[in-house]
């Protein structure tokens, strides 16, 4: 299996090491000719309107949306602004998820807080029963949920944190940032399904 992370800005090495704690063979992705032979791809935390225009000087922002119609994708925190198809302001984005976020709707960076998420299609896909502990770094909320997209997790005061259609997968908090590789698991079991 050959993973690629979309190495424009942010914290896409945190995603390789995590990737290469579970063996699987990955890609920085910086040119449209990188995503050849990929089972899947993630864009990871940072700046979703520094990446996004990034994507959009590097002619990355269509061959993106291609890839990501058929093949399994996840966006972490502002990765997860990028693959929705609203932000709540204008910035380019790769509109294939159908959610809406609210971008740092959590406050500055200094609110950023950490919190244990009961999230069972994770704890199926890995066997285990423990929560996953959540890192949220002037993180997004997943405002509304629309289409064939599906809650996967919320805060204890219900707001949405995680979001899936199909292979695609959004997530306000940073699993790249932990030691838990269970999430990196989670998103590697869609690719086969
Ligand atoms: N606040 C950033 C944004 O709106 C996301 C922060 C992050 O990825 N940790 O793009």
């Amino acid at each position: 299996m050959k993973i690629g992370v979309l190495a424009l800005q942010g914290d896409f090495a945190e995603h390789i090491r995590m990737l290469k704690q579970l063996d699987v063979e990955t890609v920085e992705v910086r040119l449209p000719n990188q995503l050849t032979g990929l089972d899947g791809l993630i864009l990871p935390g940072g700046e979703s309107t520094t990446i996004g225009k990034l994507c959009v000087d590097y002619g990355l922002l269509q061959p993106l949306q291609q890839f990501g119609q058929g093949h399994a994708m996840w966006g972490t925190c502002a990765g997860a602004i990028l693959l929705s198809r609203d932000a709540s302001r204008s910035q380019p984005l790769l509109g294939l998820m159908d959610i809406r976020v609210a971008r740092n709707a959590f406050g500055r960076q200094v609110d950023s807080f950490e919190a244990d998420l009961d999230i069972e299609p994770l704890k199926q896909a890995t066997n285990t029963r423990a929560p996953y502990h959540a890192f949220f770094i002037r993180a997004p909320i997943i405002e509304a949920v629309e289409g064939t997209a599906q809650v996967l997790a919320t805060l204890p005061d219900g707001r949405i944190v995680a979001a899936g259609q199909g292979k695609l997968l959004a997530t306000s908090f940073h699993p790249e940032l932990t030691a838990d590789t269970r999430f990196h698991e989670y998103f590697l079991s869609l690719i086969d399904s």
